[in-house]
């Protein structure tokens, strides 16, 4: 079994992770610059010929730039979209109509999407994007340990659909963006303060870990990992988040979950999944 994970980038300068098992690399997202995309996914050995495949979200600009078209048309790399969301992304971008012409566009509806070893289910979540924002719940299954990567980063509320797909996942990449207070006294227009702290904005910290605390309530047996996502520079600090996230899962008996924090500068150390699992059963016996 393997399965791991890295955050290349989070936050709303641009996003991008990669999900790698044995029989699929897949880059969720590709909203940095192609310079930083190449030398982020080097960095943990890896070249763009290797990716797989490319899902993206949605579609803000944070999370598919328009050179991630030229590499998937350079590298050959298919790019899988909502159905919904086709229609925006030509209008969008003047080369996607190439990803039809090549074959390499392929569109995915509600229905659970098979790609190679990985099972992907999205849920529509709340925001305001155009077209679908999706959630993510990524699983592998080798025939003997079914491990599941929960991914959600841009909502402004968490619907209870949302809760029931993401209960019992190893890995919870979860949004917390913002800190209302620091949201509130920030230089940042009424309009805009109103349009992040709507229901569909993104996640505060107090909304996030309301979530969190939910889910390992609903879950058997608590995450592997919690991964916090696409911070707010402005309007939150690393050091809220952790002291907010380690404070839930101390309470709710979940002290050896690893807390994983995302930067918008770099990339995580790969989070190896299956070997947390292993360690983790090991701790049972
Ligand atoms: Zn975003
Ligand atoms: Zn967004």
């Amino acid at each position: 079994m393997s399965l791991r994970l890295c955050i290349l980038g989070s936050g709303s300068g641009g996003n991008a992770a990669v999900v790698r098992s044995p029989g699929t690399c897949l880059l969720i997202d590709a909203g940095l610059s192609l310079r930083a995309l190449s030398s982020r996914l080097a960095a943990r050995n890896l070249l763009m010929d290797d990716i797989d495949a490319l899902l993206v979200t949605h579609t803000h600009v944070d999370h598919l730039r328009s050179s991630a078209i030229t590499a998937c048309l350079n590298h050959r790399i298919p790019m899988y979209n909502h159905a919904a969301n086709e229609a925006i992304f030509a209008r969008k971008y003047r080369r996607f109509h190439k990803l039809a012409e090549r074959r390499l566009n392929a569109t995915f509806d509600d229905a659970p999407l098979i790609m190679n070893d990985l099972t992907i289910r999205a849920l529509r979540v709340p925001h305001d994007a155009d077209g679908v924002t999706l959630a993510l719940s990524i699983e592998h299954d080798d025939g003997e340990d079914c491990l599941r990567i929960a991914f959600a980063t841009d909502l402004g509320r968490v619907p209870h659909a949302l809760i029931d797909l993401f209960a019992d996942s190893d890995v919870l990449v979860l949004e917390f963006n913002h800190d209302i207070d620091m949201l509130q006294n920030s230089s940042r227009t009424q309009y805009l303060k109103s349009r992040v702290n709507g229901a569909s904005g993104h996640l505060s910290n107090a909304q996030a870990a309301a979530a969190l605390r939910t889910l390992i309530a609903r879950s058997t047996r608590p995450p592997l990992a919690v991964v916090p996502a696409h911070l707010s520079r402005e309007c939150n600090t690393p050091r809220l988040v952790i002291d907010l996230v380690r404070g839930i899962l101390h309470k709710q008996d979940a002290g050896d979950t690893h807390l994983i924090l995302t930067s918008q500068d770099e990339p995580t150390e790969w989070i190896d999944i299956a070997a947390m699992h292993k360690r983790n059963l090991k701790g049972l016996v």
